[in-house]
């Protein structure tokens, strides 16, 4: 598979062309779209997969949101990557409503999942959440200590904000055993999170497996963050491969300020002051997720990293991620302009794999 998220609407047809000359036979369109605006992508033989923000309130004004956002150790509500509670019934069921009338159109060949987790680093305050009373009563149903989490988070948000605090460790590799033996009620917030994640996604998949006991084929897939970042909100890989057709993780080498990109998650991190700052990430860094990624997936897993399009060593980064033999790649993000740099990834994505130098 070779894919791109976005496809101009101006000139969309010469557009879909244009992927298509070089090889792409896939793109991945936002929550906006319909069979009627995809056609010219279907017209050119792309298949056209639909994303959304999972737990998504920007289509709500504030006030009608609030009652939806996650909340901190003290009960304040935060918003997150404009999205609420993932254990909010309202927004799962706009969720699976949405999922299911995509499905249903016929025109779409899947749907990839999209802030399918909690809060992340890069989120400031809001990374220390969620501690509203769906979640309660969700951690008492799942089994989890609810007190312990809310207590262990709210003294670890003290010490991140401390002025004589200094990382806590080198490199994410080694920060969760010294947090986790400090603060035992953060790996059960850890835990829950990714209780609760998987908890939807398999909702999902059971919906979309209900559409397909009727003779469609549409497939699941999720944007994941990176394998280093994963684990902070609530994605576990091996856990999540058995719902998923497809696996993206996502690994934007230098792009930024949003949510799930390399540099600024880190930095996040950072600012906490749980890891140092660090230098930019190399082609070789991304390559290396992958092959985590890899790694920590079964065989029968379809992984399909995402890679920053508009990267002057686009071409590097996808020749270092096929090294780890992914079974397809896709690009963020494609828009009117970046010709160039689809010219430049669609050749190392596509040439045969040579084995590094030994
Ligand atoms: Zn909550």
């Amino acid at each position: 598979m070779l894919r791109t998220y976005g496809l101009p609407k101006e000139s969309r047809a010469s557009h879909a062309h244009f992927l298509k000359s070089h090889g792409f036979d896939s793109v991945v369109l936002g929550p906006d779209e319909t069979p009627l605006t995809i056609q010219p992508a279907l017209d050119a033989n792309l298949n056209v997969w639909s994303c959304r923000p999972a737990f998504s309130v920007r289509h709500l004004p504030s006030p009608e949101a609030a009652p939806y956002l996650s909340q901190d150790p003290d009960g304040h509500p935060l918003i997150w990557f404009g999205s609420g509670c993932p254990n909010e019934p309202a927004l799962r069921q706009a969720h699976l409503h949405y999922i299911r009338t995509v499905a249903e159109s016929g025109a779409f060949a899947g749907f990839m999942l999209d802030g399918i987790r909690f809060a992340s680093p890069n989120a400031g305050d809001a990374f220390f959440t969620c501690f509203c009373p769906r979640c309660a009563a969700q951690a008492d149903a799942l089994g989890y200590d609810f007190d312990a989490m809310r207590r262990d988070v709210s003294a670890l948000r003290h010490w991140c904000r401390s002025a004589d605090a200094s990382p806590l460790a080198a490199d994410p590799d080694s920060l969760l055993a010294p947090l986790l033996i400090r603060w035992p009620g953060v790996a059960e917030w850890l835990r829950f999170r990714e209780a609760c994640v998987r908890d939807h996604v398999a909702e999902v998949r059971a919906a979309v497996d209900h559409l397909n006991a009727r003779g469609a084929q549409f497939q699941l897939g999720a944007y994941l963050f990176a394998p280093l970042l994963a684990p902070w909100v609530g994605q576990d890989y091996p856990a999540l491969a058995p719902l998923l057709d497809v696996i993206s993780p996502m690994l934007y080498r230098t792009l930024g300020p949003g949510d799930a990109c390399l540099t600024t998650e880190w930095a996040g991190l950072a600012a906490l002051n749980l890891l140092p700052s660090r230098a930019e990430f190399t082609p070789r860094d991304v390559g290396r997720q992958v092959r985590l990624a890899r790694e920590s997936l079964p065989a029968t897993s379809r992984l399909v990293p995402i890679l920053q399009l508009a990267d002057d060593l686009v071409a590097g980064v996808t020749a270092a991620a096929r090294l780890a033999a992914p079974d397809g790649l896709d690009f963020f993000v494609y828009r009117t302009g970046h010709e160039r740099y689809v010219a430049l990834a669609a050749p190392a994505a596509l040439a045969a794999t040579t084995p590094p130098a030994p």
